[in-house]
């Protein structure tokens, strides 16, 4: 139920910092939901750097057609320097107030959310986020928009190389995205059915590994494949240590920004729905520098320190599962 009192009039919708599969399906919501509660909607391009200068239009049902089905963001992404300062959001919130924007859908990650927090704090607008990034590293919700897209990129990946792997009798290093959090490398391992994964986590040690495909080609296993977080090491220096240390020919591949793009997975287009349907939910009822969440599949509202006031832990359990399935 709308609250009136509380429910803004012009709602503005960015996607903010990295961009992932899914933010499109994210802003349709967002934007398609607020029309639906009364308001009238902008889009705000390039993130916060737009807002500061003043790079606003003007959203219809129409404007947000045909783009669930597509990867980037069509508002355009960006880091924006001199929204960090006091004064460049002074001048963001100066460019709201002019067209009578009270409230911001913000999609993107935990630094988008710093900005909105502080964007409410100085300004009083009221903000609402939505977590869109393919590393799963925010602290409240199970999932994020765009990670289960750069799971199956990788997989898919993974699947292609294995052929070859198997083909030549090779040990495939494979480099994915996380550099801080495993959250991409243990889903991808599992998946893709690796011998061995490195997080930033746990970076784990080349001589495990080593035993592993050794004890593998006792058992006539000499193909094997091992995944490495970027923020684990370099797939290229890890190849290099496995065929030194024992012999083996070894190749890399490093999927890099592959895992950003294409188009999102059913699963990232449902979840970006209800999260941008919430997004302009709780902006009518009332709430403000709250996230979207979701849990155990239900939609909760989170103050967004959350975000930086907590580390989501990566499922070590995983690591153990594949040891336990390689062998
Ligand atoms: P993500 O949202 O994917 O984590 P960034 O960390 O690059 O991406 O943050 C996106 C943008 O949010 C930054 O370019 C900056 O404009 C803004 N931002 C990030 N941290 C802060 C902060 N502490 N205070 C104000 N704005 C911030």
């Amino acid at each position: 139920m709308a609250d009136e009192k509380a429910a803004p009039r012009h709602v503005g919708v960015l996607t903010s910092g990295g961009d992932a599969p899914g933010m499109n399906a994210a802003v349709r919501a967002a934007v398609r939901g607020c029309i639906g509660l009364g308001a009238a909607v902008s889009g705000i391009r390039r993130g916060y750097q737009g807002m500061i200068e003043n790079d606003l239009f003007p959203m219809q049902l129409s404007s947000v057609g045909g783009i669930i089905n597509r990867g980037g963001t069509i508002l355009g992404t960006a880091r924006s320097q001199e929204f960090m300062s006091k004064e460049g959001r002074a001048k963001a919130a100066a460019n709201l107030a002019a067209c009578g924007i009270g409230g911001l859908v913000v999609i993107g990650g935990d630094g988008s959310y710093r900005g909105a927090h502080a964007l409410h704090k100085e300004h009083g607008i009221r903000v609402l986020g939505v977590p869109g990034t393919i590393d799963n590293d925010i602290a409240g919700t199970d999932y994020t928009i765009g990670f289960d897209t750069a799971i199956n990129t990788a997989q898919e990946a993974i699947d292609k190389i294995r052929d070859t792997a198997e083909s030549h009798d090779r040990v495939f290093v494979i480099e994915v995205m996380g550099r801080h959090a495993g959250f991409i490398a243990l889903d991808s391992a599992v998946a893709g059915g690796a011998e061995a994964v490195l997080i930033p986590e746990r970076k784990g040690d080349v001589e495990s590994i080593c035993k592993k495909i050794e004890a593998g080609r006792k058992r006539g296993k000499i193909s094997a494949i091992v995944i490495v977080a970027e923020g684990a090491g370099s797939a290229l220096e890890i190849g290099y240590l496995l065929s030194k240390m024992i012999g083996v020919e070894t190749r890399t591949a490093v999927i890099g920004h592959l895992q950003r793009g294409g188009r999102p997975t059913a699963l990232d287009r449902v979840l970006a729905s209800k999260m941008g349907f919430a997004a302009a939910q709780g902006l009518f009822a009332g709430l403000s520098d709250k996230m979207v969440c979701i849990e155990n599949g239900k939609i909760v509202y989170r103050p967004l320190s959350h975000a930086w006031k907590h580390k989501k832990e990566a499922d070590m359990e995983l690591l153990s599962l594949v040891d336990a399935l390689s062998i």
